[in-house]
């Protein structure tokens, strides 16, 4: 599936349909470069969901964790990762044994350790406009697809 956004509203826009469409334990992997718009559609997820707050980027902390009504989120970011093995202090897997949604930005610099996505999304720039493509990797992943088609 691919899709072209043409602003940063419309990426918030699509990260609300995800949001929507999405599952009580999915992981989604969002490849891109700097700058593509990553954080961005997180920001719409997570309003979507109910949160009022500020979304930060977790470039610092690798994790910024949220709670709404009772449902973990999880927003990882391992751009600044210097190695896979700080994924394990993390307690990564803690998050994975609960109902958790997890969104993880720079997923290939966990790899090995990083989990497997049941989405993945890949965010290219075409100018101001983005284009994105996404896989589902899972029967999870696969349903949210079919549910985000337009
Ligand atoms: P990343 O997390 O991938 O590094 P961010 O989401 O932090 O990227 O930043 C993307 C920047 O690009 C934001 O300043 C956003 O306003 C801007 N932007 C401009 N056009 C778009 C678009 N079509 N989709 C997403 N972001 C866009
Ligand atoms: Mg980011």
């Amino acid at each position: 599936m691919a899709q072209l956004i043409p602003t940063a509203a419309a990426m918030e826009n699509f990260g609300a349909q995800l949001a929507y469409a999405c599952d009580l334990r999915t992981i989604f992997h969002l490849c891109g470069d700097l700058g593509v718009g990553k954080t961005t559609l997180v920001r719409g997820f997570l309003r979507a969901l109910g949160h009022k707050g500020i979304v930060k980027s977790p470039t610092y902390t690798l994790v910024e964790p949220y709670q709404i009504d009772g449902q973990m989120i999880y927003h990882f970011d391992y751009y600044r990762l210097g190695d896979p093995e700080e994924l394990e202090y993390l307690g990564i897997r803690d998050y994975l044994e609960e109902n958790s949604i997890c969104l993880i930005e720079w997923p290939e610099k966990g790899e090995p350790l990083t989990p497997a996505a049941d989405v993945q999304i890949h965010i290219t720039h075409h100018a101001e406009a983005r284009l994105i493509e996404m896989q589902g990797h899972s029967t999870i992943g696969q349903a949210i697809l079919e549910r985000t088609m337009l």
